[in-house]
């Protein structure tokens, strides 16, 4: 999915476009603004290396339907691993670590945090920072990779199957992600798909559990297998897509409906249910408005869970340098 460094090296820069036919101006609040597509997805081509997972692992999670290969052992292990993957692996480590530094940890659990978003399928660490650290940069404005004033499934699903020469070439890399790819543990997560190859044998792990546990309880070969299907379309296919749908809704939804705290100049949006789905991150306007900050809910009844796991991690000497935000909210 994640075009290779060294593929990357040997193409050209973007070359400069004219700004198309944008409705962007000072005086246009962001609620009205309309975006065409990025420049830099035009013409439009399906971005295959993303369009064949993400729309295989969509149809493999309709499985769920079938009755026989439910199992309270593959829902419990969707929950706990949404839960553990999703805050752990993306919303505290790819967003609040990698991305915006709004606090540190020892290496080893940085990794770590970076292996369990891996498993979420949400692209390489430094792909995904990458691309949100353009988003930051351009928001809601050209060329933001996925604004929903292009229209709201654009900002949700759309952008990531199509190709953008602003993601596929290594200035990309190198303008918003150089600082973690300096660590050769993500510049080697980069090579030969290796991300990728890590989020598969998570997937074949979860089959191998799901069919110890079958043998153990039933003994029968036909039940390991039933037990091995089981989890991997719940605790993989079905956690898989719903975190997806989630992190997505962070780009489309909040940035179409909720309430502002703060005046951005994007049209970002605190969701409550977005916050609610997302571990916190839905309290979208808040953290337009001050990036670093770890916390996203700045109002005490903003509840925000990746915040509470942060502190967890703070009064344990795990996590330090915690940035709070400039101003909490009465
Ligand atoms: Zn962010
Ligand atoms: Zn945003």
């Amino acid at each position: 999915m994640a075009i290779g460094l060294e593929d990357v090296r040997t193409k050209k820069p973007t070359p400069a476009v004219d700004v198309p036919s944008v409705v962007v101006a000072a005086e246009v609040p962001p609620a009205e603004r309309r975006l065409d597509l990025p420049a830099a997805v035009q013409p439009l081509r399906i971005s295959w290396e993303y369009a064949i997972p993400l729309t295989l692992v969509h149809v493999l999670s309709l499985l769920a339907f079938v009755p026989w290969l439910f199992s309270w052992t593959g829902l419990v292990a969707a929950i706990v691993t949404h839960f553990v993957f999703g805050v752990l692996g993306i919303t505290v480590g790819y967003h609040r670590l990698l991305t915006h530094q709004g606090f540190t940890c020892p290496k080893w659990l940085e990794h770590t945090l970076a292996i369990f978003g891996i498993f979420t399928l949400q692209d390489s660490p430094a792909r995904w920072v990458a691309i949100h650290r353009l988003h930051h940069k351009e928001s809601d404005h050209q060329p933001d990779p996925h604004s929903p004033l292009a229209g709201f499934l654009w900002g949700h699903m759309g952008w990531l199957y199509v190709s953008s020469r602003d993601h596929q070439n290594i200035y990309c890399f190198e303008r918003y992600a150089r600082d973690l790819l300096r660590d050769p543990f993500y510049f080697r997560l980069e090579k030969n798909l290796a991300w990728f190859m890590i989020y598969i044998a998570h997937a074949l792990a979860f089959a191998a559990v799901g069919a110890v546990i079958g043998w153990c309880s039933g003994g029968t070969a036909l039940e390991a297998g039933r037990m091995a299907l089981s989890m991997l379309v719940w605790g993989v296919f079905v956690r898989t897509v719903l975190g997806l749908h989630h992190t997505w809704a962070v780009n489309s939804a909040s940035h179409i409906w909720g309430y502002r705290n703060y005046e951005t100049s994007d049209n970002s949006r605190n969701n409550w249910i977005v916050s609610l789905l997302a571990h916190g991150e839905g309290w979208h306007n808040n953290h337009h408005a001050d990036q670093r900050s770890a916390a996203h809910g700045h109002h005490w009844w903003e509840f925000d869970i990746s915040w509470w796991v942060i502190r967890g991690l703070e009064a344990v000497g795990l996590a330090k340098n915690v940035v709070r935000p400039k101003a909490w909210k009465t």
